[in-house]
């Protein structure tokens, strides 16, 4: 197809199934895909992947013996990142994890730091879970990155055991005992010294992703990273 024949095509195809933003909702215009220009130019970045003192790594600091750790955005109350991670996680549309994975594994490639990686993880969902929601939201995000990076992710390695109830209104301890021997791991065969990078959506006390890297340096010899789509 000639490439006006094919925009004319694409124009028409949008009239009747208009595709829209991911962040804001707006109709997208011709070759925007997933966010419009606008949204993508006002999304808070973080380029935590540029430095490793940031505020995610500092969450982390003293729960769990990391490499590096980072989030691509950030997420506040009411914003296009809120509206975002909702289409992501409640309004089927997994998708846009894999976008914005792509685009982070773009950003990833040029930092030095994360450039040892040999595979890509992401934390799993309880069986439950996954059956009821229909996808793993956090495979999606990890897939995106696999592919720009050009790294297999592997999604045999971990188990989850149980489903940890609603974090929210639990102190701080209580986060800790809900989340702690929550991941297992299959006992299969991955190289000495493995650098995995553990990928989730959002990033809030860390509880859950903690547990998770530590399940992973129990069970092999491997170095962890850690990236989410957004840090809360
Ligand atoms: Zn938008």
């Amino acid at each position: 197809m000639s490439s006006d024949l094919r925009r004319l095509f694409d124009d028409f195809v949008s009239i009747f199934f208009p595709k829209e933003c991911g962040c804001c909702g707006c109709v997208l215009k011709y070759q925007e895909r997933c966010i419009c220009v606008e949204c993508d130019f006002h999304l808070p970045y973080t380029n935590f992947h540029e430095y490793s003192d940031n505020d995610t790594a500092r969450q982390l600091w003293g729960k769990v013996p990391i490499e590096e750790a980072c989030s691509f955005l950030l997420l506040q109350k009411d914003s296009r990142v809120e509206h975002l991670i909702y289409q992501i996680k409640y309004n089927k549309q997994p998708f846009l994890a894999e976008y914005f994975g792509y685009q982070y594994g773009l950003k990833l490639l040029e930092a030095e730091k994360y450039t040892t990686l040999d595979l890509i993880v992401p934390v799993p969902l309880h069986a439950g879970k996954l059956r009821k929601r229909g996808y793993n939201q956090s495979s999606y995000f990890g897939r995106g990155i696999a592919r720009a990076m050009h790294i297999p992710l592997r999604e045999d390695l971990l188990i989850r055991n149980k489903s940890t109830s609603s974090q929210t209104g639990k102190g701080r301890l209580e986060r800790y005992e809900n989340v702690s021997d929550i991941f297992a791991c299959n006992p299969v065969m991955i190289p000495y010294g493995t650098h995995i990078l553990l990928v989730d959506d959002v990033l809030t006390t860390g509880a859950t992703i903690s547990s998770a890297a530590l399940a992973l340096l129990e069970s092999f010899d491997c170095r962890v990273s850690i990236a989410t789509l957004a840090r809360a």
